[in-house]
């Protein structure tokens, strides 16, 4: 399916007008709809034929060369990047590892999304939609399609542990507690666990505990054995670091027991330790400090290379004093005050990365198409950059008037 007018503007966007004329192929989008030559060669209408400058205008377009067009080297399509791809089973003693080489994907209408399939030989095969934004992604599935000998190996040895209730069970293989109750009955397990019974008086599937102190009793017993052993794994270990490890652990025992955690929890030294909070005087720091953010914000606007939007936390850093400025803002009155007046804003930014590329255009002697000019400044043309239109064309524009004969037929990749 091809979308007839976002073609036709993506391709006015790729190529110079002039250009376009110049080759006498400026009538590309036809007079009426469904006519002119570009949508003619997309929808292969093998009874009209065409200029090759027109194919090679087209292929181009589409980031090919006529060689790399005609198969000498074929670009493969991956939608979620290059394999391997890491196993999402909490059950197998690879997970979160790159240990599956290929995936399957295909449109899925119903979702109206590419969906991605990646099957791991231990069996637990998961879906995730496409296409891929960023490799973070790939430690999150859609869904699972299939869990597997070894997800379900474990789900009936965890079954047998009474001390573990069936959300404890869900959490440990990356399920809720309905999806882990769901398979163990599929699995022909017992509905009744260790240390549970149907309560007499009530009809229902509802599962109460036999003893429900004794089992929170054991349940707090492992927790804290669970925290020790962590703990103790790790030498050096701070508390703060401890509980970001175990949290739910760490919660649980607060609940119940907090003057066990508080004897058995290392201690958390403090980041930053004002040497005399009370009595140091900041008034020549903050004047230093203010300086130097003036100078490094000059620094960073007036930079050659490629443009780094100023904001505070990367004036502070280029500054050199990013972590005395985070600390004591308070006593700070003037390096407040001074980055709060250079800091740039992303209009500001952007309009300063048009500056900066139309200047290397014209060092280059050359001019660049629309779409050339954003993917330069990495502006794209959404909705969010609209205010930036104007501007982009008047650059191009400016450009095309000093350089017109500059700009090579076919552009460099
Ligand atoms: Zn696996």
């Amino acid at each position: 399916m091809i979308r007839q007018g976002k073609l036709v503007k993506a391709f006015e966007e790729f190529y110079p007008r002039a250009l376009l004329n110049r080759l006498q192929c400026a009538d590309y989008a036809g007079d009426k709809p469904h006519s002119g030559w570009l949508l003619h060669i997309f929808r292969m209408d093998g009874w009209m034929l065409f200029h090759p400058l027109r194919h090679l205008l087209a292929m181009r377009f589409l980031g090919y060369t006529a060689e790399t067009f005609f198969g000498h080297t074929p670009i493969a399509y991956a939608p979620f990047g290059d394999g391997p791809y890491p196993c999402l089973n909490p059950a197998s003693d690879h997970y979160r590892e790159p240990v599956i080489d290929t995936c399957a994907f295909a449109y899925h209408y119903g979702q109206k999304a590419l969906i991605g399939t990646f099957a791991c030989d231990c069996g637990f095969v998961y879906r995730r939609r496409g296409p891929e934004q960023s490799p973070d992604e790939r430690l999150i599935y859609s869904s699972v399609a299939e869990f597997g000998s070894v997800w379900h190996e474990r789900l009936s040895i965890l079954w047998q542990d009474g001390s573990l209730t069936v959300e404890d069970i869900g959490k440990r293989l990356g399920v809720s507690n309905h999806a882990a109750y769901g398979q163990a009955i599929r699995l022909g397990l017992p509905r009744l666990r260790p240390g549970y019974a149907h309560p007499l008086s009530s009809p229902s599937q509802e599962l109460v505990p036999i003893d429900a102190a004794q089992r929170a009793k054991q349940a707090l017993a492992r927790r804290k054995a669970e925290w020790v052993r962590e703990r103790d794994a790790h030498p050096g270990i701070t508390g703060k670091e401890l509980r970001e490890k175990l949290p739910s652990v760490y919660k649980s025992i607060q609940k119940c027991d907090p003057a066990w955690l508080k004897d058995e929890t290392p201690p958390t030294p403090r980041t930053y330790v004002p040497s005399s909070p009370t009595t140091k005087d900041w008034t020549d720091t903050d004047r230093v400090v203010a300086d130097a953010v003036r100078e490094a914000a000059a620094r960073l606007l007036t930079a050659p290379d490629y443009p780094r939007q100023a904001f505070h936390k990367r004036i502070a850093i280029e500054a050199g004093y990013f972590a005395t400025i985070a600390a004591q803002t308070d006593n700070l009155p003037l390096t407040k005050a001074a980055l709060d007046k250079v800091a740039e804003t992303r209009e500001n930014y952007i309009k300063r990365k048009i500056t900066w590329a139309s200047a290397r255009y014209r060092e280059e002697q050359s001019y660049p198409s629309i779409s050339r000019f954003r993917q330069r400044i990495n502006v794209q043309a959404t909705d969010d950059n609209e205010q930036f239109r104007g501007d982009i064309e008047e650059a191009v524009r400016s450009l095309e008037a000093a350089f017109p004969y500059s700009e090579p037929l076919i552009p460099p990749h």
